[in-house]
């Protein structure tokens, strides 16, 4: 079964009356090469627990079930259940949930599991909730290894880029303080069906053991790193003040503590800095 190809698609979505939903980002996927990338790209191994956001009608899901001991694929469209059981079936490797991924309990999901490999995450995101489905996966800590994921071109470009770049911003420094972040394939809006407006590109995080800074409150380290991205062109010291908890004297004795000139803009700032000023902001200085 040839689920890349258009022509299985459109035989797909005649026998079962089947179609996209804009609305939950429904692009198939029709490059084999690209969803080889996906899967190699990810590093999954026989031993493998795979779980996979939206399967859609189950492309990267078969290939993924071939190189992992088990896929579980969470996918929210009740409409895609009997397609998924026809193309999926035969495999008894996956288990298809039918559920919202942003509502998945998925440590207990995985807890259920008996496996010996590594938890990798997988799929080829619905554009709408990218970024959320991103900071649920790392902020939950559910134990993976890799997040290989696939997402509109320019939300990629901002996950990736460093400070001082001028896609950087508080997503970007989030993203990066939970995984380092690798550009796997740039992937053109021609191979899905029906194509987007946009271009897409896979990304592999590589979930960190250890954070690249220390802190013994996260919820703060965000809030401050959200408070100098929230001004583009403001100083450091100007941004600082939505955060209402500290004085401007606070503001100016913690830049100093933390080693940092007052004059820079907040987006120049890297992960390390924020660190160093989310403490010494804790501290009042
Ligand atoms: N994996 C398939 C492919 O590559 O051809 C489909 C990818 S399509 C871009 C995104 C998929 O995510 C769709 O199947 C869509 O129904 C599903 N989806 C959208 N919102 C979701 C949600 N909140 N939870 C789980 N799946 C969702």
């Amino acid at each position: 079964m040839k689920l890349y190809s258009p022509s299985e698609i459109r035989e797909i979505r005649d026998r079962f009356g089947f179609r996209n939903s804009k609305s939950l980002g429904q692009n198939f996927l029709t490059d084999k090469n690209i969803i080889d990338r996906i899967i190699e790209g990810s590093g999954i191994g026989p031993e493998d627990l795979v779980i996979e956001i939206g399967p859609g009608i189950g492309v990267i899901t078969r290939e993924a079930a071939q190189a992992a001991k088990k896929v579980i694929a969470v996918e929210i469209d009740t409409d895609l259940l009997p397609v998924l059981q026809y193309t999926l079936g035969d495999l008894d490797n996956v288990e298809v949930v039918n559920q919202d991924i942003l509502k998945t309990d998925l440590k207990e999901l995985i807890a259920d599991e008996d496996f010996s490999g590594k938890v990798r995450v997988i799929g080829n995101l619905p554009y709408y909730i990218t970024t959320p489905i991103i900071m649920k996966l790392l902020e939950e800590d559910i134990g993976a290894e890799t997040i290989t994921v696939m997402m509109q071109k320019e939300v990629a470009d901002r996950l990736k880029a460093a400070p001082g770049k001028k896609e950087c911003g508080a997503i970007s420094l989030m993203v990066q303080y939970f995984s380092e972040v690798t550009e796997l394939v740039k992937v053109p809006k021609t191979v899905f069906v029906p194509q987007p407006k946009v271009d897409s590109t896979v990304l592999r995080l590589d979930v960190r053991k250890e954070k690249p800074v220390e802190t013994g409150d996260e919820e703060y380290l965000f809030k401050v790193i959200k408070a100098g991205f929230a001004q583009r062109r403001k100083t450091v010291a100007n941004s600082l003040s939505v955060l209402g908890d500290v004085t401007r004297e606070e503001i100016m004795k913690a830049l100093e503590t933390a080693g940092i000139d007052p004059v820079r803009r907040g987006e120049t700032l890297s992960l390390k800095e924020y660190g160093r000023l989310a403490e010494a902001l804790k501290n009042k200085g």
